[in-house]
């Protein structure tokens, strides 16, 4: 049994991945406990949660939903601090009573906390893609200095993470192959795609998940996020990353060795494995998931992914290739498209155009440092939000 119970900082607790964290954490209570909560303004979720977990602090992103979470934390006469908006996130990402951050905030709305564990020297726990993909040269760096453990939670960098060398190292890596799902849609060619609901994009084969990114499975932009998370993961080149669709979801990814061995990772797809295996790490421990059943599953099926009508994957490894600060844009045009897409302001095919329109109207700009990032992430979305209505919405 390892070790003094750890206190794990959850940001993001109301997501899918974060009821996901505490499934894993309520079943090892003399391993783990929470140490912070949050959500941005589904405050009454939050109130449950701090009255089942009792953690030391609670924080509510959106400073107009602080007064009730103080006076709901008051009413159930709990301890736990209320903390209000950005600065409440950073406090407890970095706050020394913490030894494990959990950063499961959508969008690029979760960038400076995760900056801020990393800098903190906490193992963390990554499964906000899109911080890394805005502003992943600096992550990577803060995880250095700060002398944090990186642990990706993202189920394909998890399954990477598995199988590369145990050593840290990369000797002998070909490839890095990630899966994907097909989402939805698999299988349509563009015409097709026209007219599809966002109940219909959010209805995911295998996996339960956020709507932002169902949307973005449905688009394929999750595999084009997640190939802009691996160069910056596992620093290989974009040639070095390639993409297959395995519509079972069964095979969470692949490493290719120069003396043909090709390495996977397997499990029945769940996220509770990958939160399992980072909160626990270098150890093992139960996370709920049911053992796979190989022969009820009886086949593996593969195909190339379909750029024509899922051309989001494409603009990825452009935006990748371009540099300069492009998969910033990319990334906000993204979170802008995929939000109209879901308000019904556009059609599904004018999410791939308008990101691409984006990209015409700014391709990128200075990306050195957090405060440029954020500068170019905010002009990104001002120029994707006035080119709705003008794209093929
Ligand atoms: P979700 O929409 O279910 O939950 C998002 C969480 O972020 C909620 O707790 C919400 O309160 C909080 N939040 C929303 N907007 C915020 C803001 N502006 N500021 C601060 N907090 C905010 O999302 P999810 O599906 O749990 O995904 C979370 C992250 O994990 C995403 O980056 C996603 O790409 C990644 N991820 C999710 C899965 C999955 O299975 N759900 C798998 C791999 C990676
Ligand atoms: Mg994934």
């Amino acid at each position: 049994m390892a070790g003094p119970v750890k206190s794990v900082a959850l940001l993001g607790a109301t997501g899918s991945i974060g009821r996901s964290t505490l499934d894993v954490i309520a079943r090892h209570p003399a391993r783990f406990r929470v140490g912070a909560l949050s959500a941005h303004s589904r405050v009454d979720e939050l109130l449950a949660l701090c009255a089942r977990f009792r953690p030391d602090a609670a924080v509510a992103t959106d400073p107009a939903a602080w007064p009730a979470l103080r006076d709901g934390l008051r009413e159930l006469g709990l301890p736990t601090r209320a903390l209000a908006g950005p600065e409440g996130l950073d406090e407890v990402a970095a706050d020394p009573g913490n030894d494990i951050v959990v950063a499961a905030i959508v969008g690029a709305a979760g960038v400076a906390s995760t900056l801020a564990a990393a800098r903190a020297g906490k193992r963390l726990l990554l499964a906000n893609k899109e911080s890394v993909v805005l502003a992943g040269g600096l992550l990577v760096q803060a995880v250095r200095t700060g002398g944090a453990t990186l642990l990706p939670v993202d189920s394909e960098h998890n399954a990477i993470y598995q199988c590369l060398p145990a050593d840290g190292g990369r000797q002998g890596v070909r490839r890095l192959l990630l899966t994907a799902s097909g989402g939805p849609f698999r299988g349509r060619r563009r015409e097709q795609l026209a007219t599809v609901t966002p109940d219909e994009a959010c209805a995911h084969p295998n996996w339960s998940m956020g709507r932002k990114i169902s949307v973005d499975s449905a688009t394929l932009m999750n595999k084009g996020l997640e190939v802009i998370e691996a160069r910056h993961l596992f620093d290989l080149p974009p040639e070095a990353i390639e993409v297959v669709v395995h519509p079972q979801s069964i095979i969470h990814s692949l490493v290719d060795y120069v003396d043909g061995s090709v390495l996977a990772q397997l499990g029945n797809p769940d996220m509770r494995t990958a939160l399992a295996y980072g909160l626990a790490w270098p150890e093992r421990i139960d996370s709920g998931v049911a053992p796979l059943d190989l022969a009820a599953l009886a086949r593996f099926d593969f195909e190339r992914p379909d750029l024509e009508a899922f051309p989001c994957l494409r603009l990825a490894y452009q935006a990748l290739a371009a540099g300069h600060g492009a998969t910033a844009v990319l990334n906000a045009a993204n979170e802008v498209a995929v939000s109209a897409f879901l308000q019904g302001r556009l059609a599904f095919l004018g999410i791939p155009d308008l990101i691409q329109a984006s990209l015409d109207a700014l391709p990128g700009g200075p990306s050195d440092s957090l405060d440029d990032l954020l500068a170019l992430d905010a002009q990104a979305r001002r120029v994707a939000e006035s080119l709705i209505g003008r794209t093929g919405g």
